[in-house]
Order: C-alpha cells, then structure tokens, then sequence
C-alpha cells in the first residue's frame, strides 16, 4: 500500500475563520472593511500599522474563541482520506487560544495533538513541511506558500478571490471552498 499522503493545513484563515471579527474590529477603529478587505494578503493596505497590530491582539487572543470554523472545513477535514498536520505560526502566547478553539470544535479527535505544530513565525513553516515531508500544504497566505519546499505542492485557500487581484494563478493551486480542496486531494 502506497504511504498515505501528507497534507498540512494552516490554522488562522483556513480553519479558523476571522472575517466577521476583522471587520468588526476594524469598524471600532474607525475603518469599514468589505470582506475581501480583510483577505490577509491585502488588509495591511486597508488599514494602519497601528491599527492591524491592535487587531492582531484581539483576533489571536480572546476573541479566537468566538470565531466560527470555515464553511465545511470540520466536515471535509474528517472525510479527507490523509494523514492530516496542523501547522500554524502562532506564536507561543496566543497558542493557548487556538488549543481552547481545536477542543471546542472537536479539532483533536480528528487530528491528534502531536500531529498539531506552532511555528511561532510564517517563515518557521517551510522548515516544518521539509522535516514532516508534507506533500500538499494549504494556506491563505500567498508569502508562506510561495516559501514552501519545492515538493511540496502549494494551495491557496481563497475565499475571498483574491488570487487574481494577487496575480498568482500561474503559481499556486487555487481552493477557492474547502469542497474544492477535497477534489484536489480525493478527487471525485
Ligand atoms: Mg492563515
């Protein structure tokens, strides 16, 4: 039998989604942000520094536990047939929130904690996907994927349709639902 594939998957904007949150913060600093203002490959231009360092903080700390799991995300994660790893940059003091977020949605019985990294940085990630030999790696962040080890094969999850704006479509796979991500990886 062929070893199962392993696939890694981003934890904040993959799993984890914090559109709603982002634009709530924003609008209590004075900034109205359209959705896909918020894609974390463009909101840096719609705001201040200060003001996206502020958000940062609640996004990561407190408010994470409210925030809602993609659309299928939880569903897809469990059917996908693959040996599954989280790998997030968090760092070390917002770690805790992510793990109260994973146990409150059943994260763990899915994929067990030792099979769940912190990076604590985007640019650790690459160095995690080369020692776990991850074959497919899904993030929204358009900076880690381009970073990633050659064999590893790089998705954008998408949401927000950014890739075009982006200019990335020539590069990277593109995922634009998480139902898209399972035909790419199961196929059918
Ligand atoms: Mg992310």
């Amino acid at each position: 039998m062929p070893a199962p594939l392993r696939i890694g998957i981003d934890l904040d904007g993959v799993l984890i989604d914090h559109r709603e949150h982002k634009q709530k913060l924003a609008e209590e600093y004075g900034v109205v942000l359209e959705p896909w203002q918020t894609n974390t490959n463009v909101m840096e231009k719609f705001v201040s520094k200060e003001v996206y360092a502020a958000m940062q903080l609640h996004l990561y700390t407190h408010w994470t536990a409210m925030a809602p799991a993609t659309e299928g995300a939880l569903l897809i994660l469990a059917a996908l047939n693959a040996e599954l790893y989280i790998i997030s940059a968090r760092r070390t003091d917002s770690v805790r929130y992510a793990q109260d977020w994973l146990t409150k949605h059943h994260v763990y019985d899915i994929i067990p904690a030792e099979r769940i990294y912190f990076s604590g940085g985007d640019e650790e990630k690459s160095g995690y996907c080369e020692r776990l030999g991850i074959d497919i790696f899904l993030d929204d962040k358009i900076r880690v994927l381009d970073a990633l080890p050659g064999k590893t094969k790089r998705i954008l999850y998408d949401e927000d349709g950014i890739a075009g704006e982006c200019k990335v479509e020539d590069r990277l796979h593109i995922a634009r639902t998480w139902e898209d991500f399972r035909q790419m990886v199961n196929g059918g």
